[in-house]
């Protein structure tokens, strides 16, 4: 399975390795050519080909236009996380991965989770997995660790040092080019801090809770009308408790995503006289541009949507 990804890999690529020195002895490769990455959805998938360049093979356990939350694994995927070299994942997201990882590659995983601090579930969301007996996992944090840049820098420069030790013989590839996109990362960062420096209102109601860590970072606060599984059905309680606070903040704009139903934000607008807009959690790769143009994108939406200046 590996040496076909491979040689499928090879074939394709027309571009020399940049930033290391082009060896394919058999010593310095790992076994059966390129290092193989399994990267379980598409902040994962786009770092790790950032990365990992031409050095690696990567393989994107979630298609486009998937949720993530809800991802199953055929048998080849399983097989593919046993082959790989490294799982790129987040521990939390998609238990079908979580479980793949512990079984079939335990020494192979890199949660991203670990290596950067992590922010505590949204205290509403506790309360409602009783209620309704929605059986998720309690990881005890919020995953989505992807929507903060600067914390998405440090698993770029973490995922580097990961790949140089899998692949000793390119490690300066891998250092080179995880400087590269951790640098990046902050120049959005910055972009992101600047951008909403000053806003009419700072309160974002959102389709799923999503944006934990941007709310966190960029000092917003998220109402999540469902908790951090998009497929949660929001209670009337809930929609009733989430149309009182979006009032109460002179909400304007009720954020919906592309993935998501957005019958019940549309509700929600109704009730409270807002508009929806779609704000990008980046679960899934994007219709055009990557990750950094959709996180762009977002920030003009956020703009227009707090009255940013
Ligand atoms: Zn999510």
């Amino acid at each position: 399975m590996r040496s076909l990804i491979a040689v499928a890999g090879t074939a394709l690529l027309t571009v020399p390795a940049c930033g290391s020195t082009v060896d394919r002895s058999p010593q310095s490769a790992p076994a059966g050519g390129k290092l193989h990455v399994a990267a379980a959805f598409y902040p994962l998938q786009w770092l790790s080909q950032r990365v990992g360049g031409a050095d690696v093979t990567v393989e994107g356990l979630t298609k486009p236009g998937v949720e993530p939350h809800d991802l199953e694994l055929s048998p080849r995927q399983v097989a593919d996380i046993q082959s790989s070299g490294l799982i790129v994942y987040i521990k939390g997201v998609q238990p079908a991965v979580d479980e793949a990882v512990q079984q079939h590659a335990a020494g192979e995983g890199f949660d991203a989770a670990t290596v950067v601090p992590t922010l505590a579930t949204a205290a509403h969301e506790e309360e409602h997995g009783e209620e309704d007996g929605h059986a998720h996992e309690d990881i005890g944090y919020d995953p989505h660790i992807w929507l903060d840049p600067h914390r998405f820098a440090t698993i770029a420069t973490k995922l580097g040092e990961r790949l140089a030790t899998a692949d000793p013989a390119h490690a300066s590839g891998y250092w080179e080019r995880a400087a590269a996109t951790a640098a990046d990362l902050t120049t959005l960062d910055k972009e992101f801090q600047q951008g909403l420096t000053t806003c009419a209102n700072r309160a974002i109601v959102t389709s799923h809770t999503a944006f934990g860590y941007l709310a966190n970072r960029y000092m917003l606060e998220q109402i999540g009308i469902s908790g951090i599984d998009p497929d949660a059905e929001p209670s009337p309680a809930r929609l009733a408790e989430v149309a009182g606070i979006a009032k109460q903040k002179k909400v304007t704009t009720i954020f919906t995503e592309e993935l998501v139903s957005p019958k019940v934000a549309e509700v929600l607008a109704q009730e409270v006289g807002a508009k929806t807009a779609v704000l990008n959690p980046l679960e899934s790769q994007p219709a055009s541009g990557d990750y950094l143009t959709a996180m762009r994108g977002d920030l003009a939406t956020l703009r227009t949507a707090l009255g940013c200046t």
